[in-house]
């Protein structure tokens, strides 16, 4: 006997589906493999494309034989010897046939074969008759009631208790869907047709009873004036006896499956119930508009429901199912977005971990694509369910996608951001190095522009290939600005490193300006010819106004450094602060070089070798520049005692830092300037304090300007001395041994 599933070799849940499958077994109990064999028979992914027949009558009266002639299905048939029930429950199976009479039939049929009932005959349940009524009629658009002619107009006749039944479960049914209120298409096919009564007579007879059993039914209240044609579209066909008019049979047969196409209904007729269809069986409106990757779900909820007779409630089953189904949908669709997304959401995660940003190539466009695509596959397939709850989905299912997107695009700025930078400081470094390496004809401003430009456009390419039309978090406007502001802070930075760097060169040039400017000064005290009066004026520079010359000179010096300094540190950009700071520094670092340069004049060594030179001049030529050979006549002493008195006079003049013309200090404090804010000595581990200036020290302007201590000078003077002595003793013995040969 056939009617039972059979595994197919040892694998476990393949299923042969040679006699389609059982939606609902004896045990009233749903099976699972539905959706397998919809799959199977490639139904799942036809949409709203297909077809749901069922059929009724009493038990063998030729069912399933009708059904296996139309559709070429393989339900299972009494034997012509046995004659006991055969089908159980409730069968499905796709239509095998193409075309049926050389006209295409719709894609698609699913045909259920409905369990005969003749419960009431056999006086047992007829609570089966009326669930599987109710399945039926909750599902299919076309129900195909099987009927005997010698049972027509048989009012009180088996298939009329059925009918009864079918119309009490569709009021029913559809009390809580007053609004779409389905309609379905009764179909009498009426067997063994002798020919004798025309089909006219037979469909009148028929619309007759029919309309008595509706006005027999007790209706729910508020439908107590509905007419069965508000539910039902009615249509008829007679066959021939099948065993003894077996070739007219098998054409009507044919013919008769023409008329499963799709079809409208004729203008005309103002009625529905008896209309004539044009074309075809299948209206749209038949139709329950189930997805059909979500039947085998709507089919056991509905049966879940009938089978612990609660309340059909249709569009809450329908609902129902489009939050089950669109779940199911957003899992299925959101594996192929995880498939490009996780991985780079690991790529970032891996690399944050070890402190490396990445900037992913091409994110924007994978992240764009896996989104458009997996919302569009959501779309094909979700948008057919209930139109709420399908866009409730697929605003939670966007949701997800943005949020894994948001974080995976701000991970990629934030990294941009950092890399940018970087990219930035080492290009604007490496370009000022290969200036400077070039002999420092580069424009630090210019090259800080030309960088940031560059880095900036970066960043804004890989922003905007983030940009996702319609997405507002997807303008990453504030990012672009950060990363500029950033961009700014780093010039800044480097811009200071830029000032330093030309601090360094220009307090270079000062010192060696210094340098020689000073040594020249210093020089000219091995000239003791100059005389040391209160120089006249137009008179050249006298020993006594070393220092004015000297300050002079280094104002000079210094007020040329600063302008050179200014103007190459407004070149880049350099704040007016900026350029005030260093110029302070510049000065107070020219000044410990001056500082420098007179120590190093005023060592021991070298400044008794100037004093030296300074009184052998005035002691060894004469007023007008001639060389003294002396005779024992000349007053040696006198000279000496003057020339040596003179020179002893430049040690205090030495000693400190006096300007001729005030008989004081020059002014420091006022020439430095006040220390501008922000700036602290202490902190600028280059910068010495200056007595006078710098609190804290201790130290007085008087200290600071002290060139020779008391106990040098004193020390100078005794080896000054001895040393005038030598050169007079040698003087004195010149002129004796002049005498003596
Ligand atoms: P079901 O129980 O309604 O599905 O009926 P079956 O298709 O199993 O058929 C029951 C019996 O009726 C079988 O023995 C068939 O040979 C016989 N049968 C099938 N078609 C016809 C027909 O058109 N006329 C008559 N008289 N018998 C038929
Ligand atoms: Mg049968």
């Amino acid at each position: 006997m056939n009617g039972h599933f059979s595994s197919v070799g040892d694998t476990p849940g393949v299923v042969n589906f040679e006699h389609g499958v059982q939606v609902i077994d004896e045990d009233k109990e749903f099976n699972n493999n539905l959706n397998d064999y919809l799959r199977m028979q490639q139904v799942a992914e036809a949409g709203f494309n297909y077809h749901i027949i069922s059929v009724f009558g009493s038990q063998s009266t030729g069912k399933s034989t009708l059904l296996n002639n139309l559709f070429g299905t393989e339900f299972s048939v009494m034997s012509e010897t046995e004659r006991r029930q055969t089908t159980k429950g409730i069968w499905m199976s796709k239509n095998k046939r193409e075309e049926s009479a050389g006209t295409r039939m719709a894609d698609n049929i699913l045909v259920m074969d409905v369990e005969g009932t003749d419960g009431r005959e056999r006086g047992e349940d007829q609570d089966f008759e009326r669930k599987s009524a109710l399945f039926a009629l909750a599902t299919s658009e076309v129900l195909i009631v099987n009927i005997w002619e010698h049972q027509v107009g048989l009012y009180q006749g088996a298939n009329m208790g059925l009918l009864k039944t079918v119309f009490e479960v569709n009021l029913q049914l559809f009390l809580k869907d007053k609004q779409s209120t389905p309609r379905s298409l009764l179909f009498f096919v009426i067997r063994d047709h002798l020919g004798t009564t025309p089909l006219g007579n037979l469909r009148t007879t028929l619309i007759q009873d029919l309309t008595k059993i509706w006005s027999s039914i007790s209706k729910p209240q508020g439908l107590e004036t509905s007419r069965i044609e508000d539910y039902f579209d009615f249509g008829f066909a007679a066959l021939p006896h099948k065993i003894l008019q077996a070739d007219k049979f098998t054409t009507e047969v044919q013919q008769l499956g023409t008329r499963f196409v799709a079809g409208h209904r004729s203008g005309a007729s103002g009625t529905h119930g008896d209309h004539e269809l044009e074309g075809g069986l299948f209206l749209p409106e038949y139709h329950r508009r189930i997805p059909a990757d979500g039947f085998s779900v709507y089919a056991e909820g509905i049966w879940d429901q009938i089978v612990n007779n609660k309340d059909l409630d249709l569009p809450t089953q329908q609902e129902l199912l489009a939050q089950f189904r669109c779940d199911e949908i957003s899992r299925e669709v959101l594996i192929s977005f995880d498939l490009v997304v996780a991985p780079l959401e690991e790529q970032q995660a891996e690399a944050s971990k070890l402190g490396k940003p990445v900037v992913l190539p091409d994110l924007g466009t994978s992240g764009k694509e896996a989104r458009t695509k997996c919302i569009k596959a959501f779309e094909t397939q979700a948008s057919r369910y209930h139109k709420g709850v399908y866009a409730r989905k697929r605003q939670e299912l966007e949701g997800k996608l943005d949020a894994r997107l948001k974080a995976l695009y701000q991970g990629q700025l934030a990294s941009a951001h950092k890399a940018g930078v970087a990219a930035f400081s080492e290009a604007v470094s490496n370009k000022v190095k290969a200036g400077q390496k070039a002999g420092g004809g580069y424009e630090f401003a210019e090259i800080v522009a030309n960088e940031k430009k560059k880095t900036l456009e970066i960043f804004q390419i890989e922003a905007e290939s983030l940009i996702i039309e319609g997405l507002a978090w997807t303008n990453f406007k504030s990012q672009s600005s950060l990363f500029e502001k950033e961009l700014d802070e780093v010039s800044g930075k480097l811009r200071k490193e830029e000032m330093r760097r030309l601090a360094t060169r220009v307090e270079r040039w000062v010192k060696s300006r210094l340098g020689d400017a000073v040594g020249l000064e210093f020089n000219k005290l091995g000239s003791g010819r100059a005389g040391t009066g209160a120089p006249e004026e137009g008179e050249k520079p006298t020993e006594k106004d070393l220092w004015d010359r000297i300050w002079n000179v280094f104002i000079g010096i210094v007020k040329e450094a600063e302008t050179r300094f200014a103007d190459r540190a407004k070149s880049f950009d350099a704040s007016d602060e900026e350029v005030d700071i260093g110029t302070w520094r510049l000065r107070r670092k020219s000044w410990a070089a001056l500082r420098e340069k007179i120590e190093e004049e005023v060592m021991e060594g070298n400044i008794l070798l100037k004093l030296r030179e300074n009184f052998e001049d005035k002691f060894r030529y004469d007023e007008a520049g001639v060389p003294r050979i002396w005779r024992p006549t000349d007053d040696i002493e006198g000279i000496y005692t003057k020339a040596r008195e003179s020179t002893l006079t430049l040690i205090p003049l030495l000693s400190r830092f006096r300007l001729a013309e005030t008989n004081g200090p020059p002014d420091l404090p006022g020439f430095l300037g006040l220390q501008p804010r922000g700036v602290e000595v202490g902190d600028e581990e280059d910068l010495t304090p200056i007595g006078g200036v710098d609190d804290g020290e201790g130290k007085t302007l008087e200290e600071e300007m002290t060139v020779l201590s008391e106990g040098k000078r004193q020390d100078l003077v005794v080896r000054f001395k001895k040393t005038a002595d030598g050169v007079y003793v040698e003087a004195k013995r010149s002129a004796i041994g002049g005498v003596a040969q």
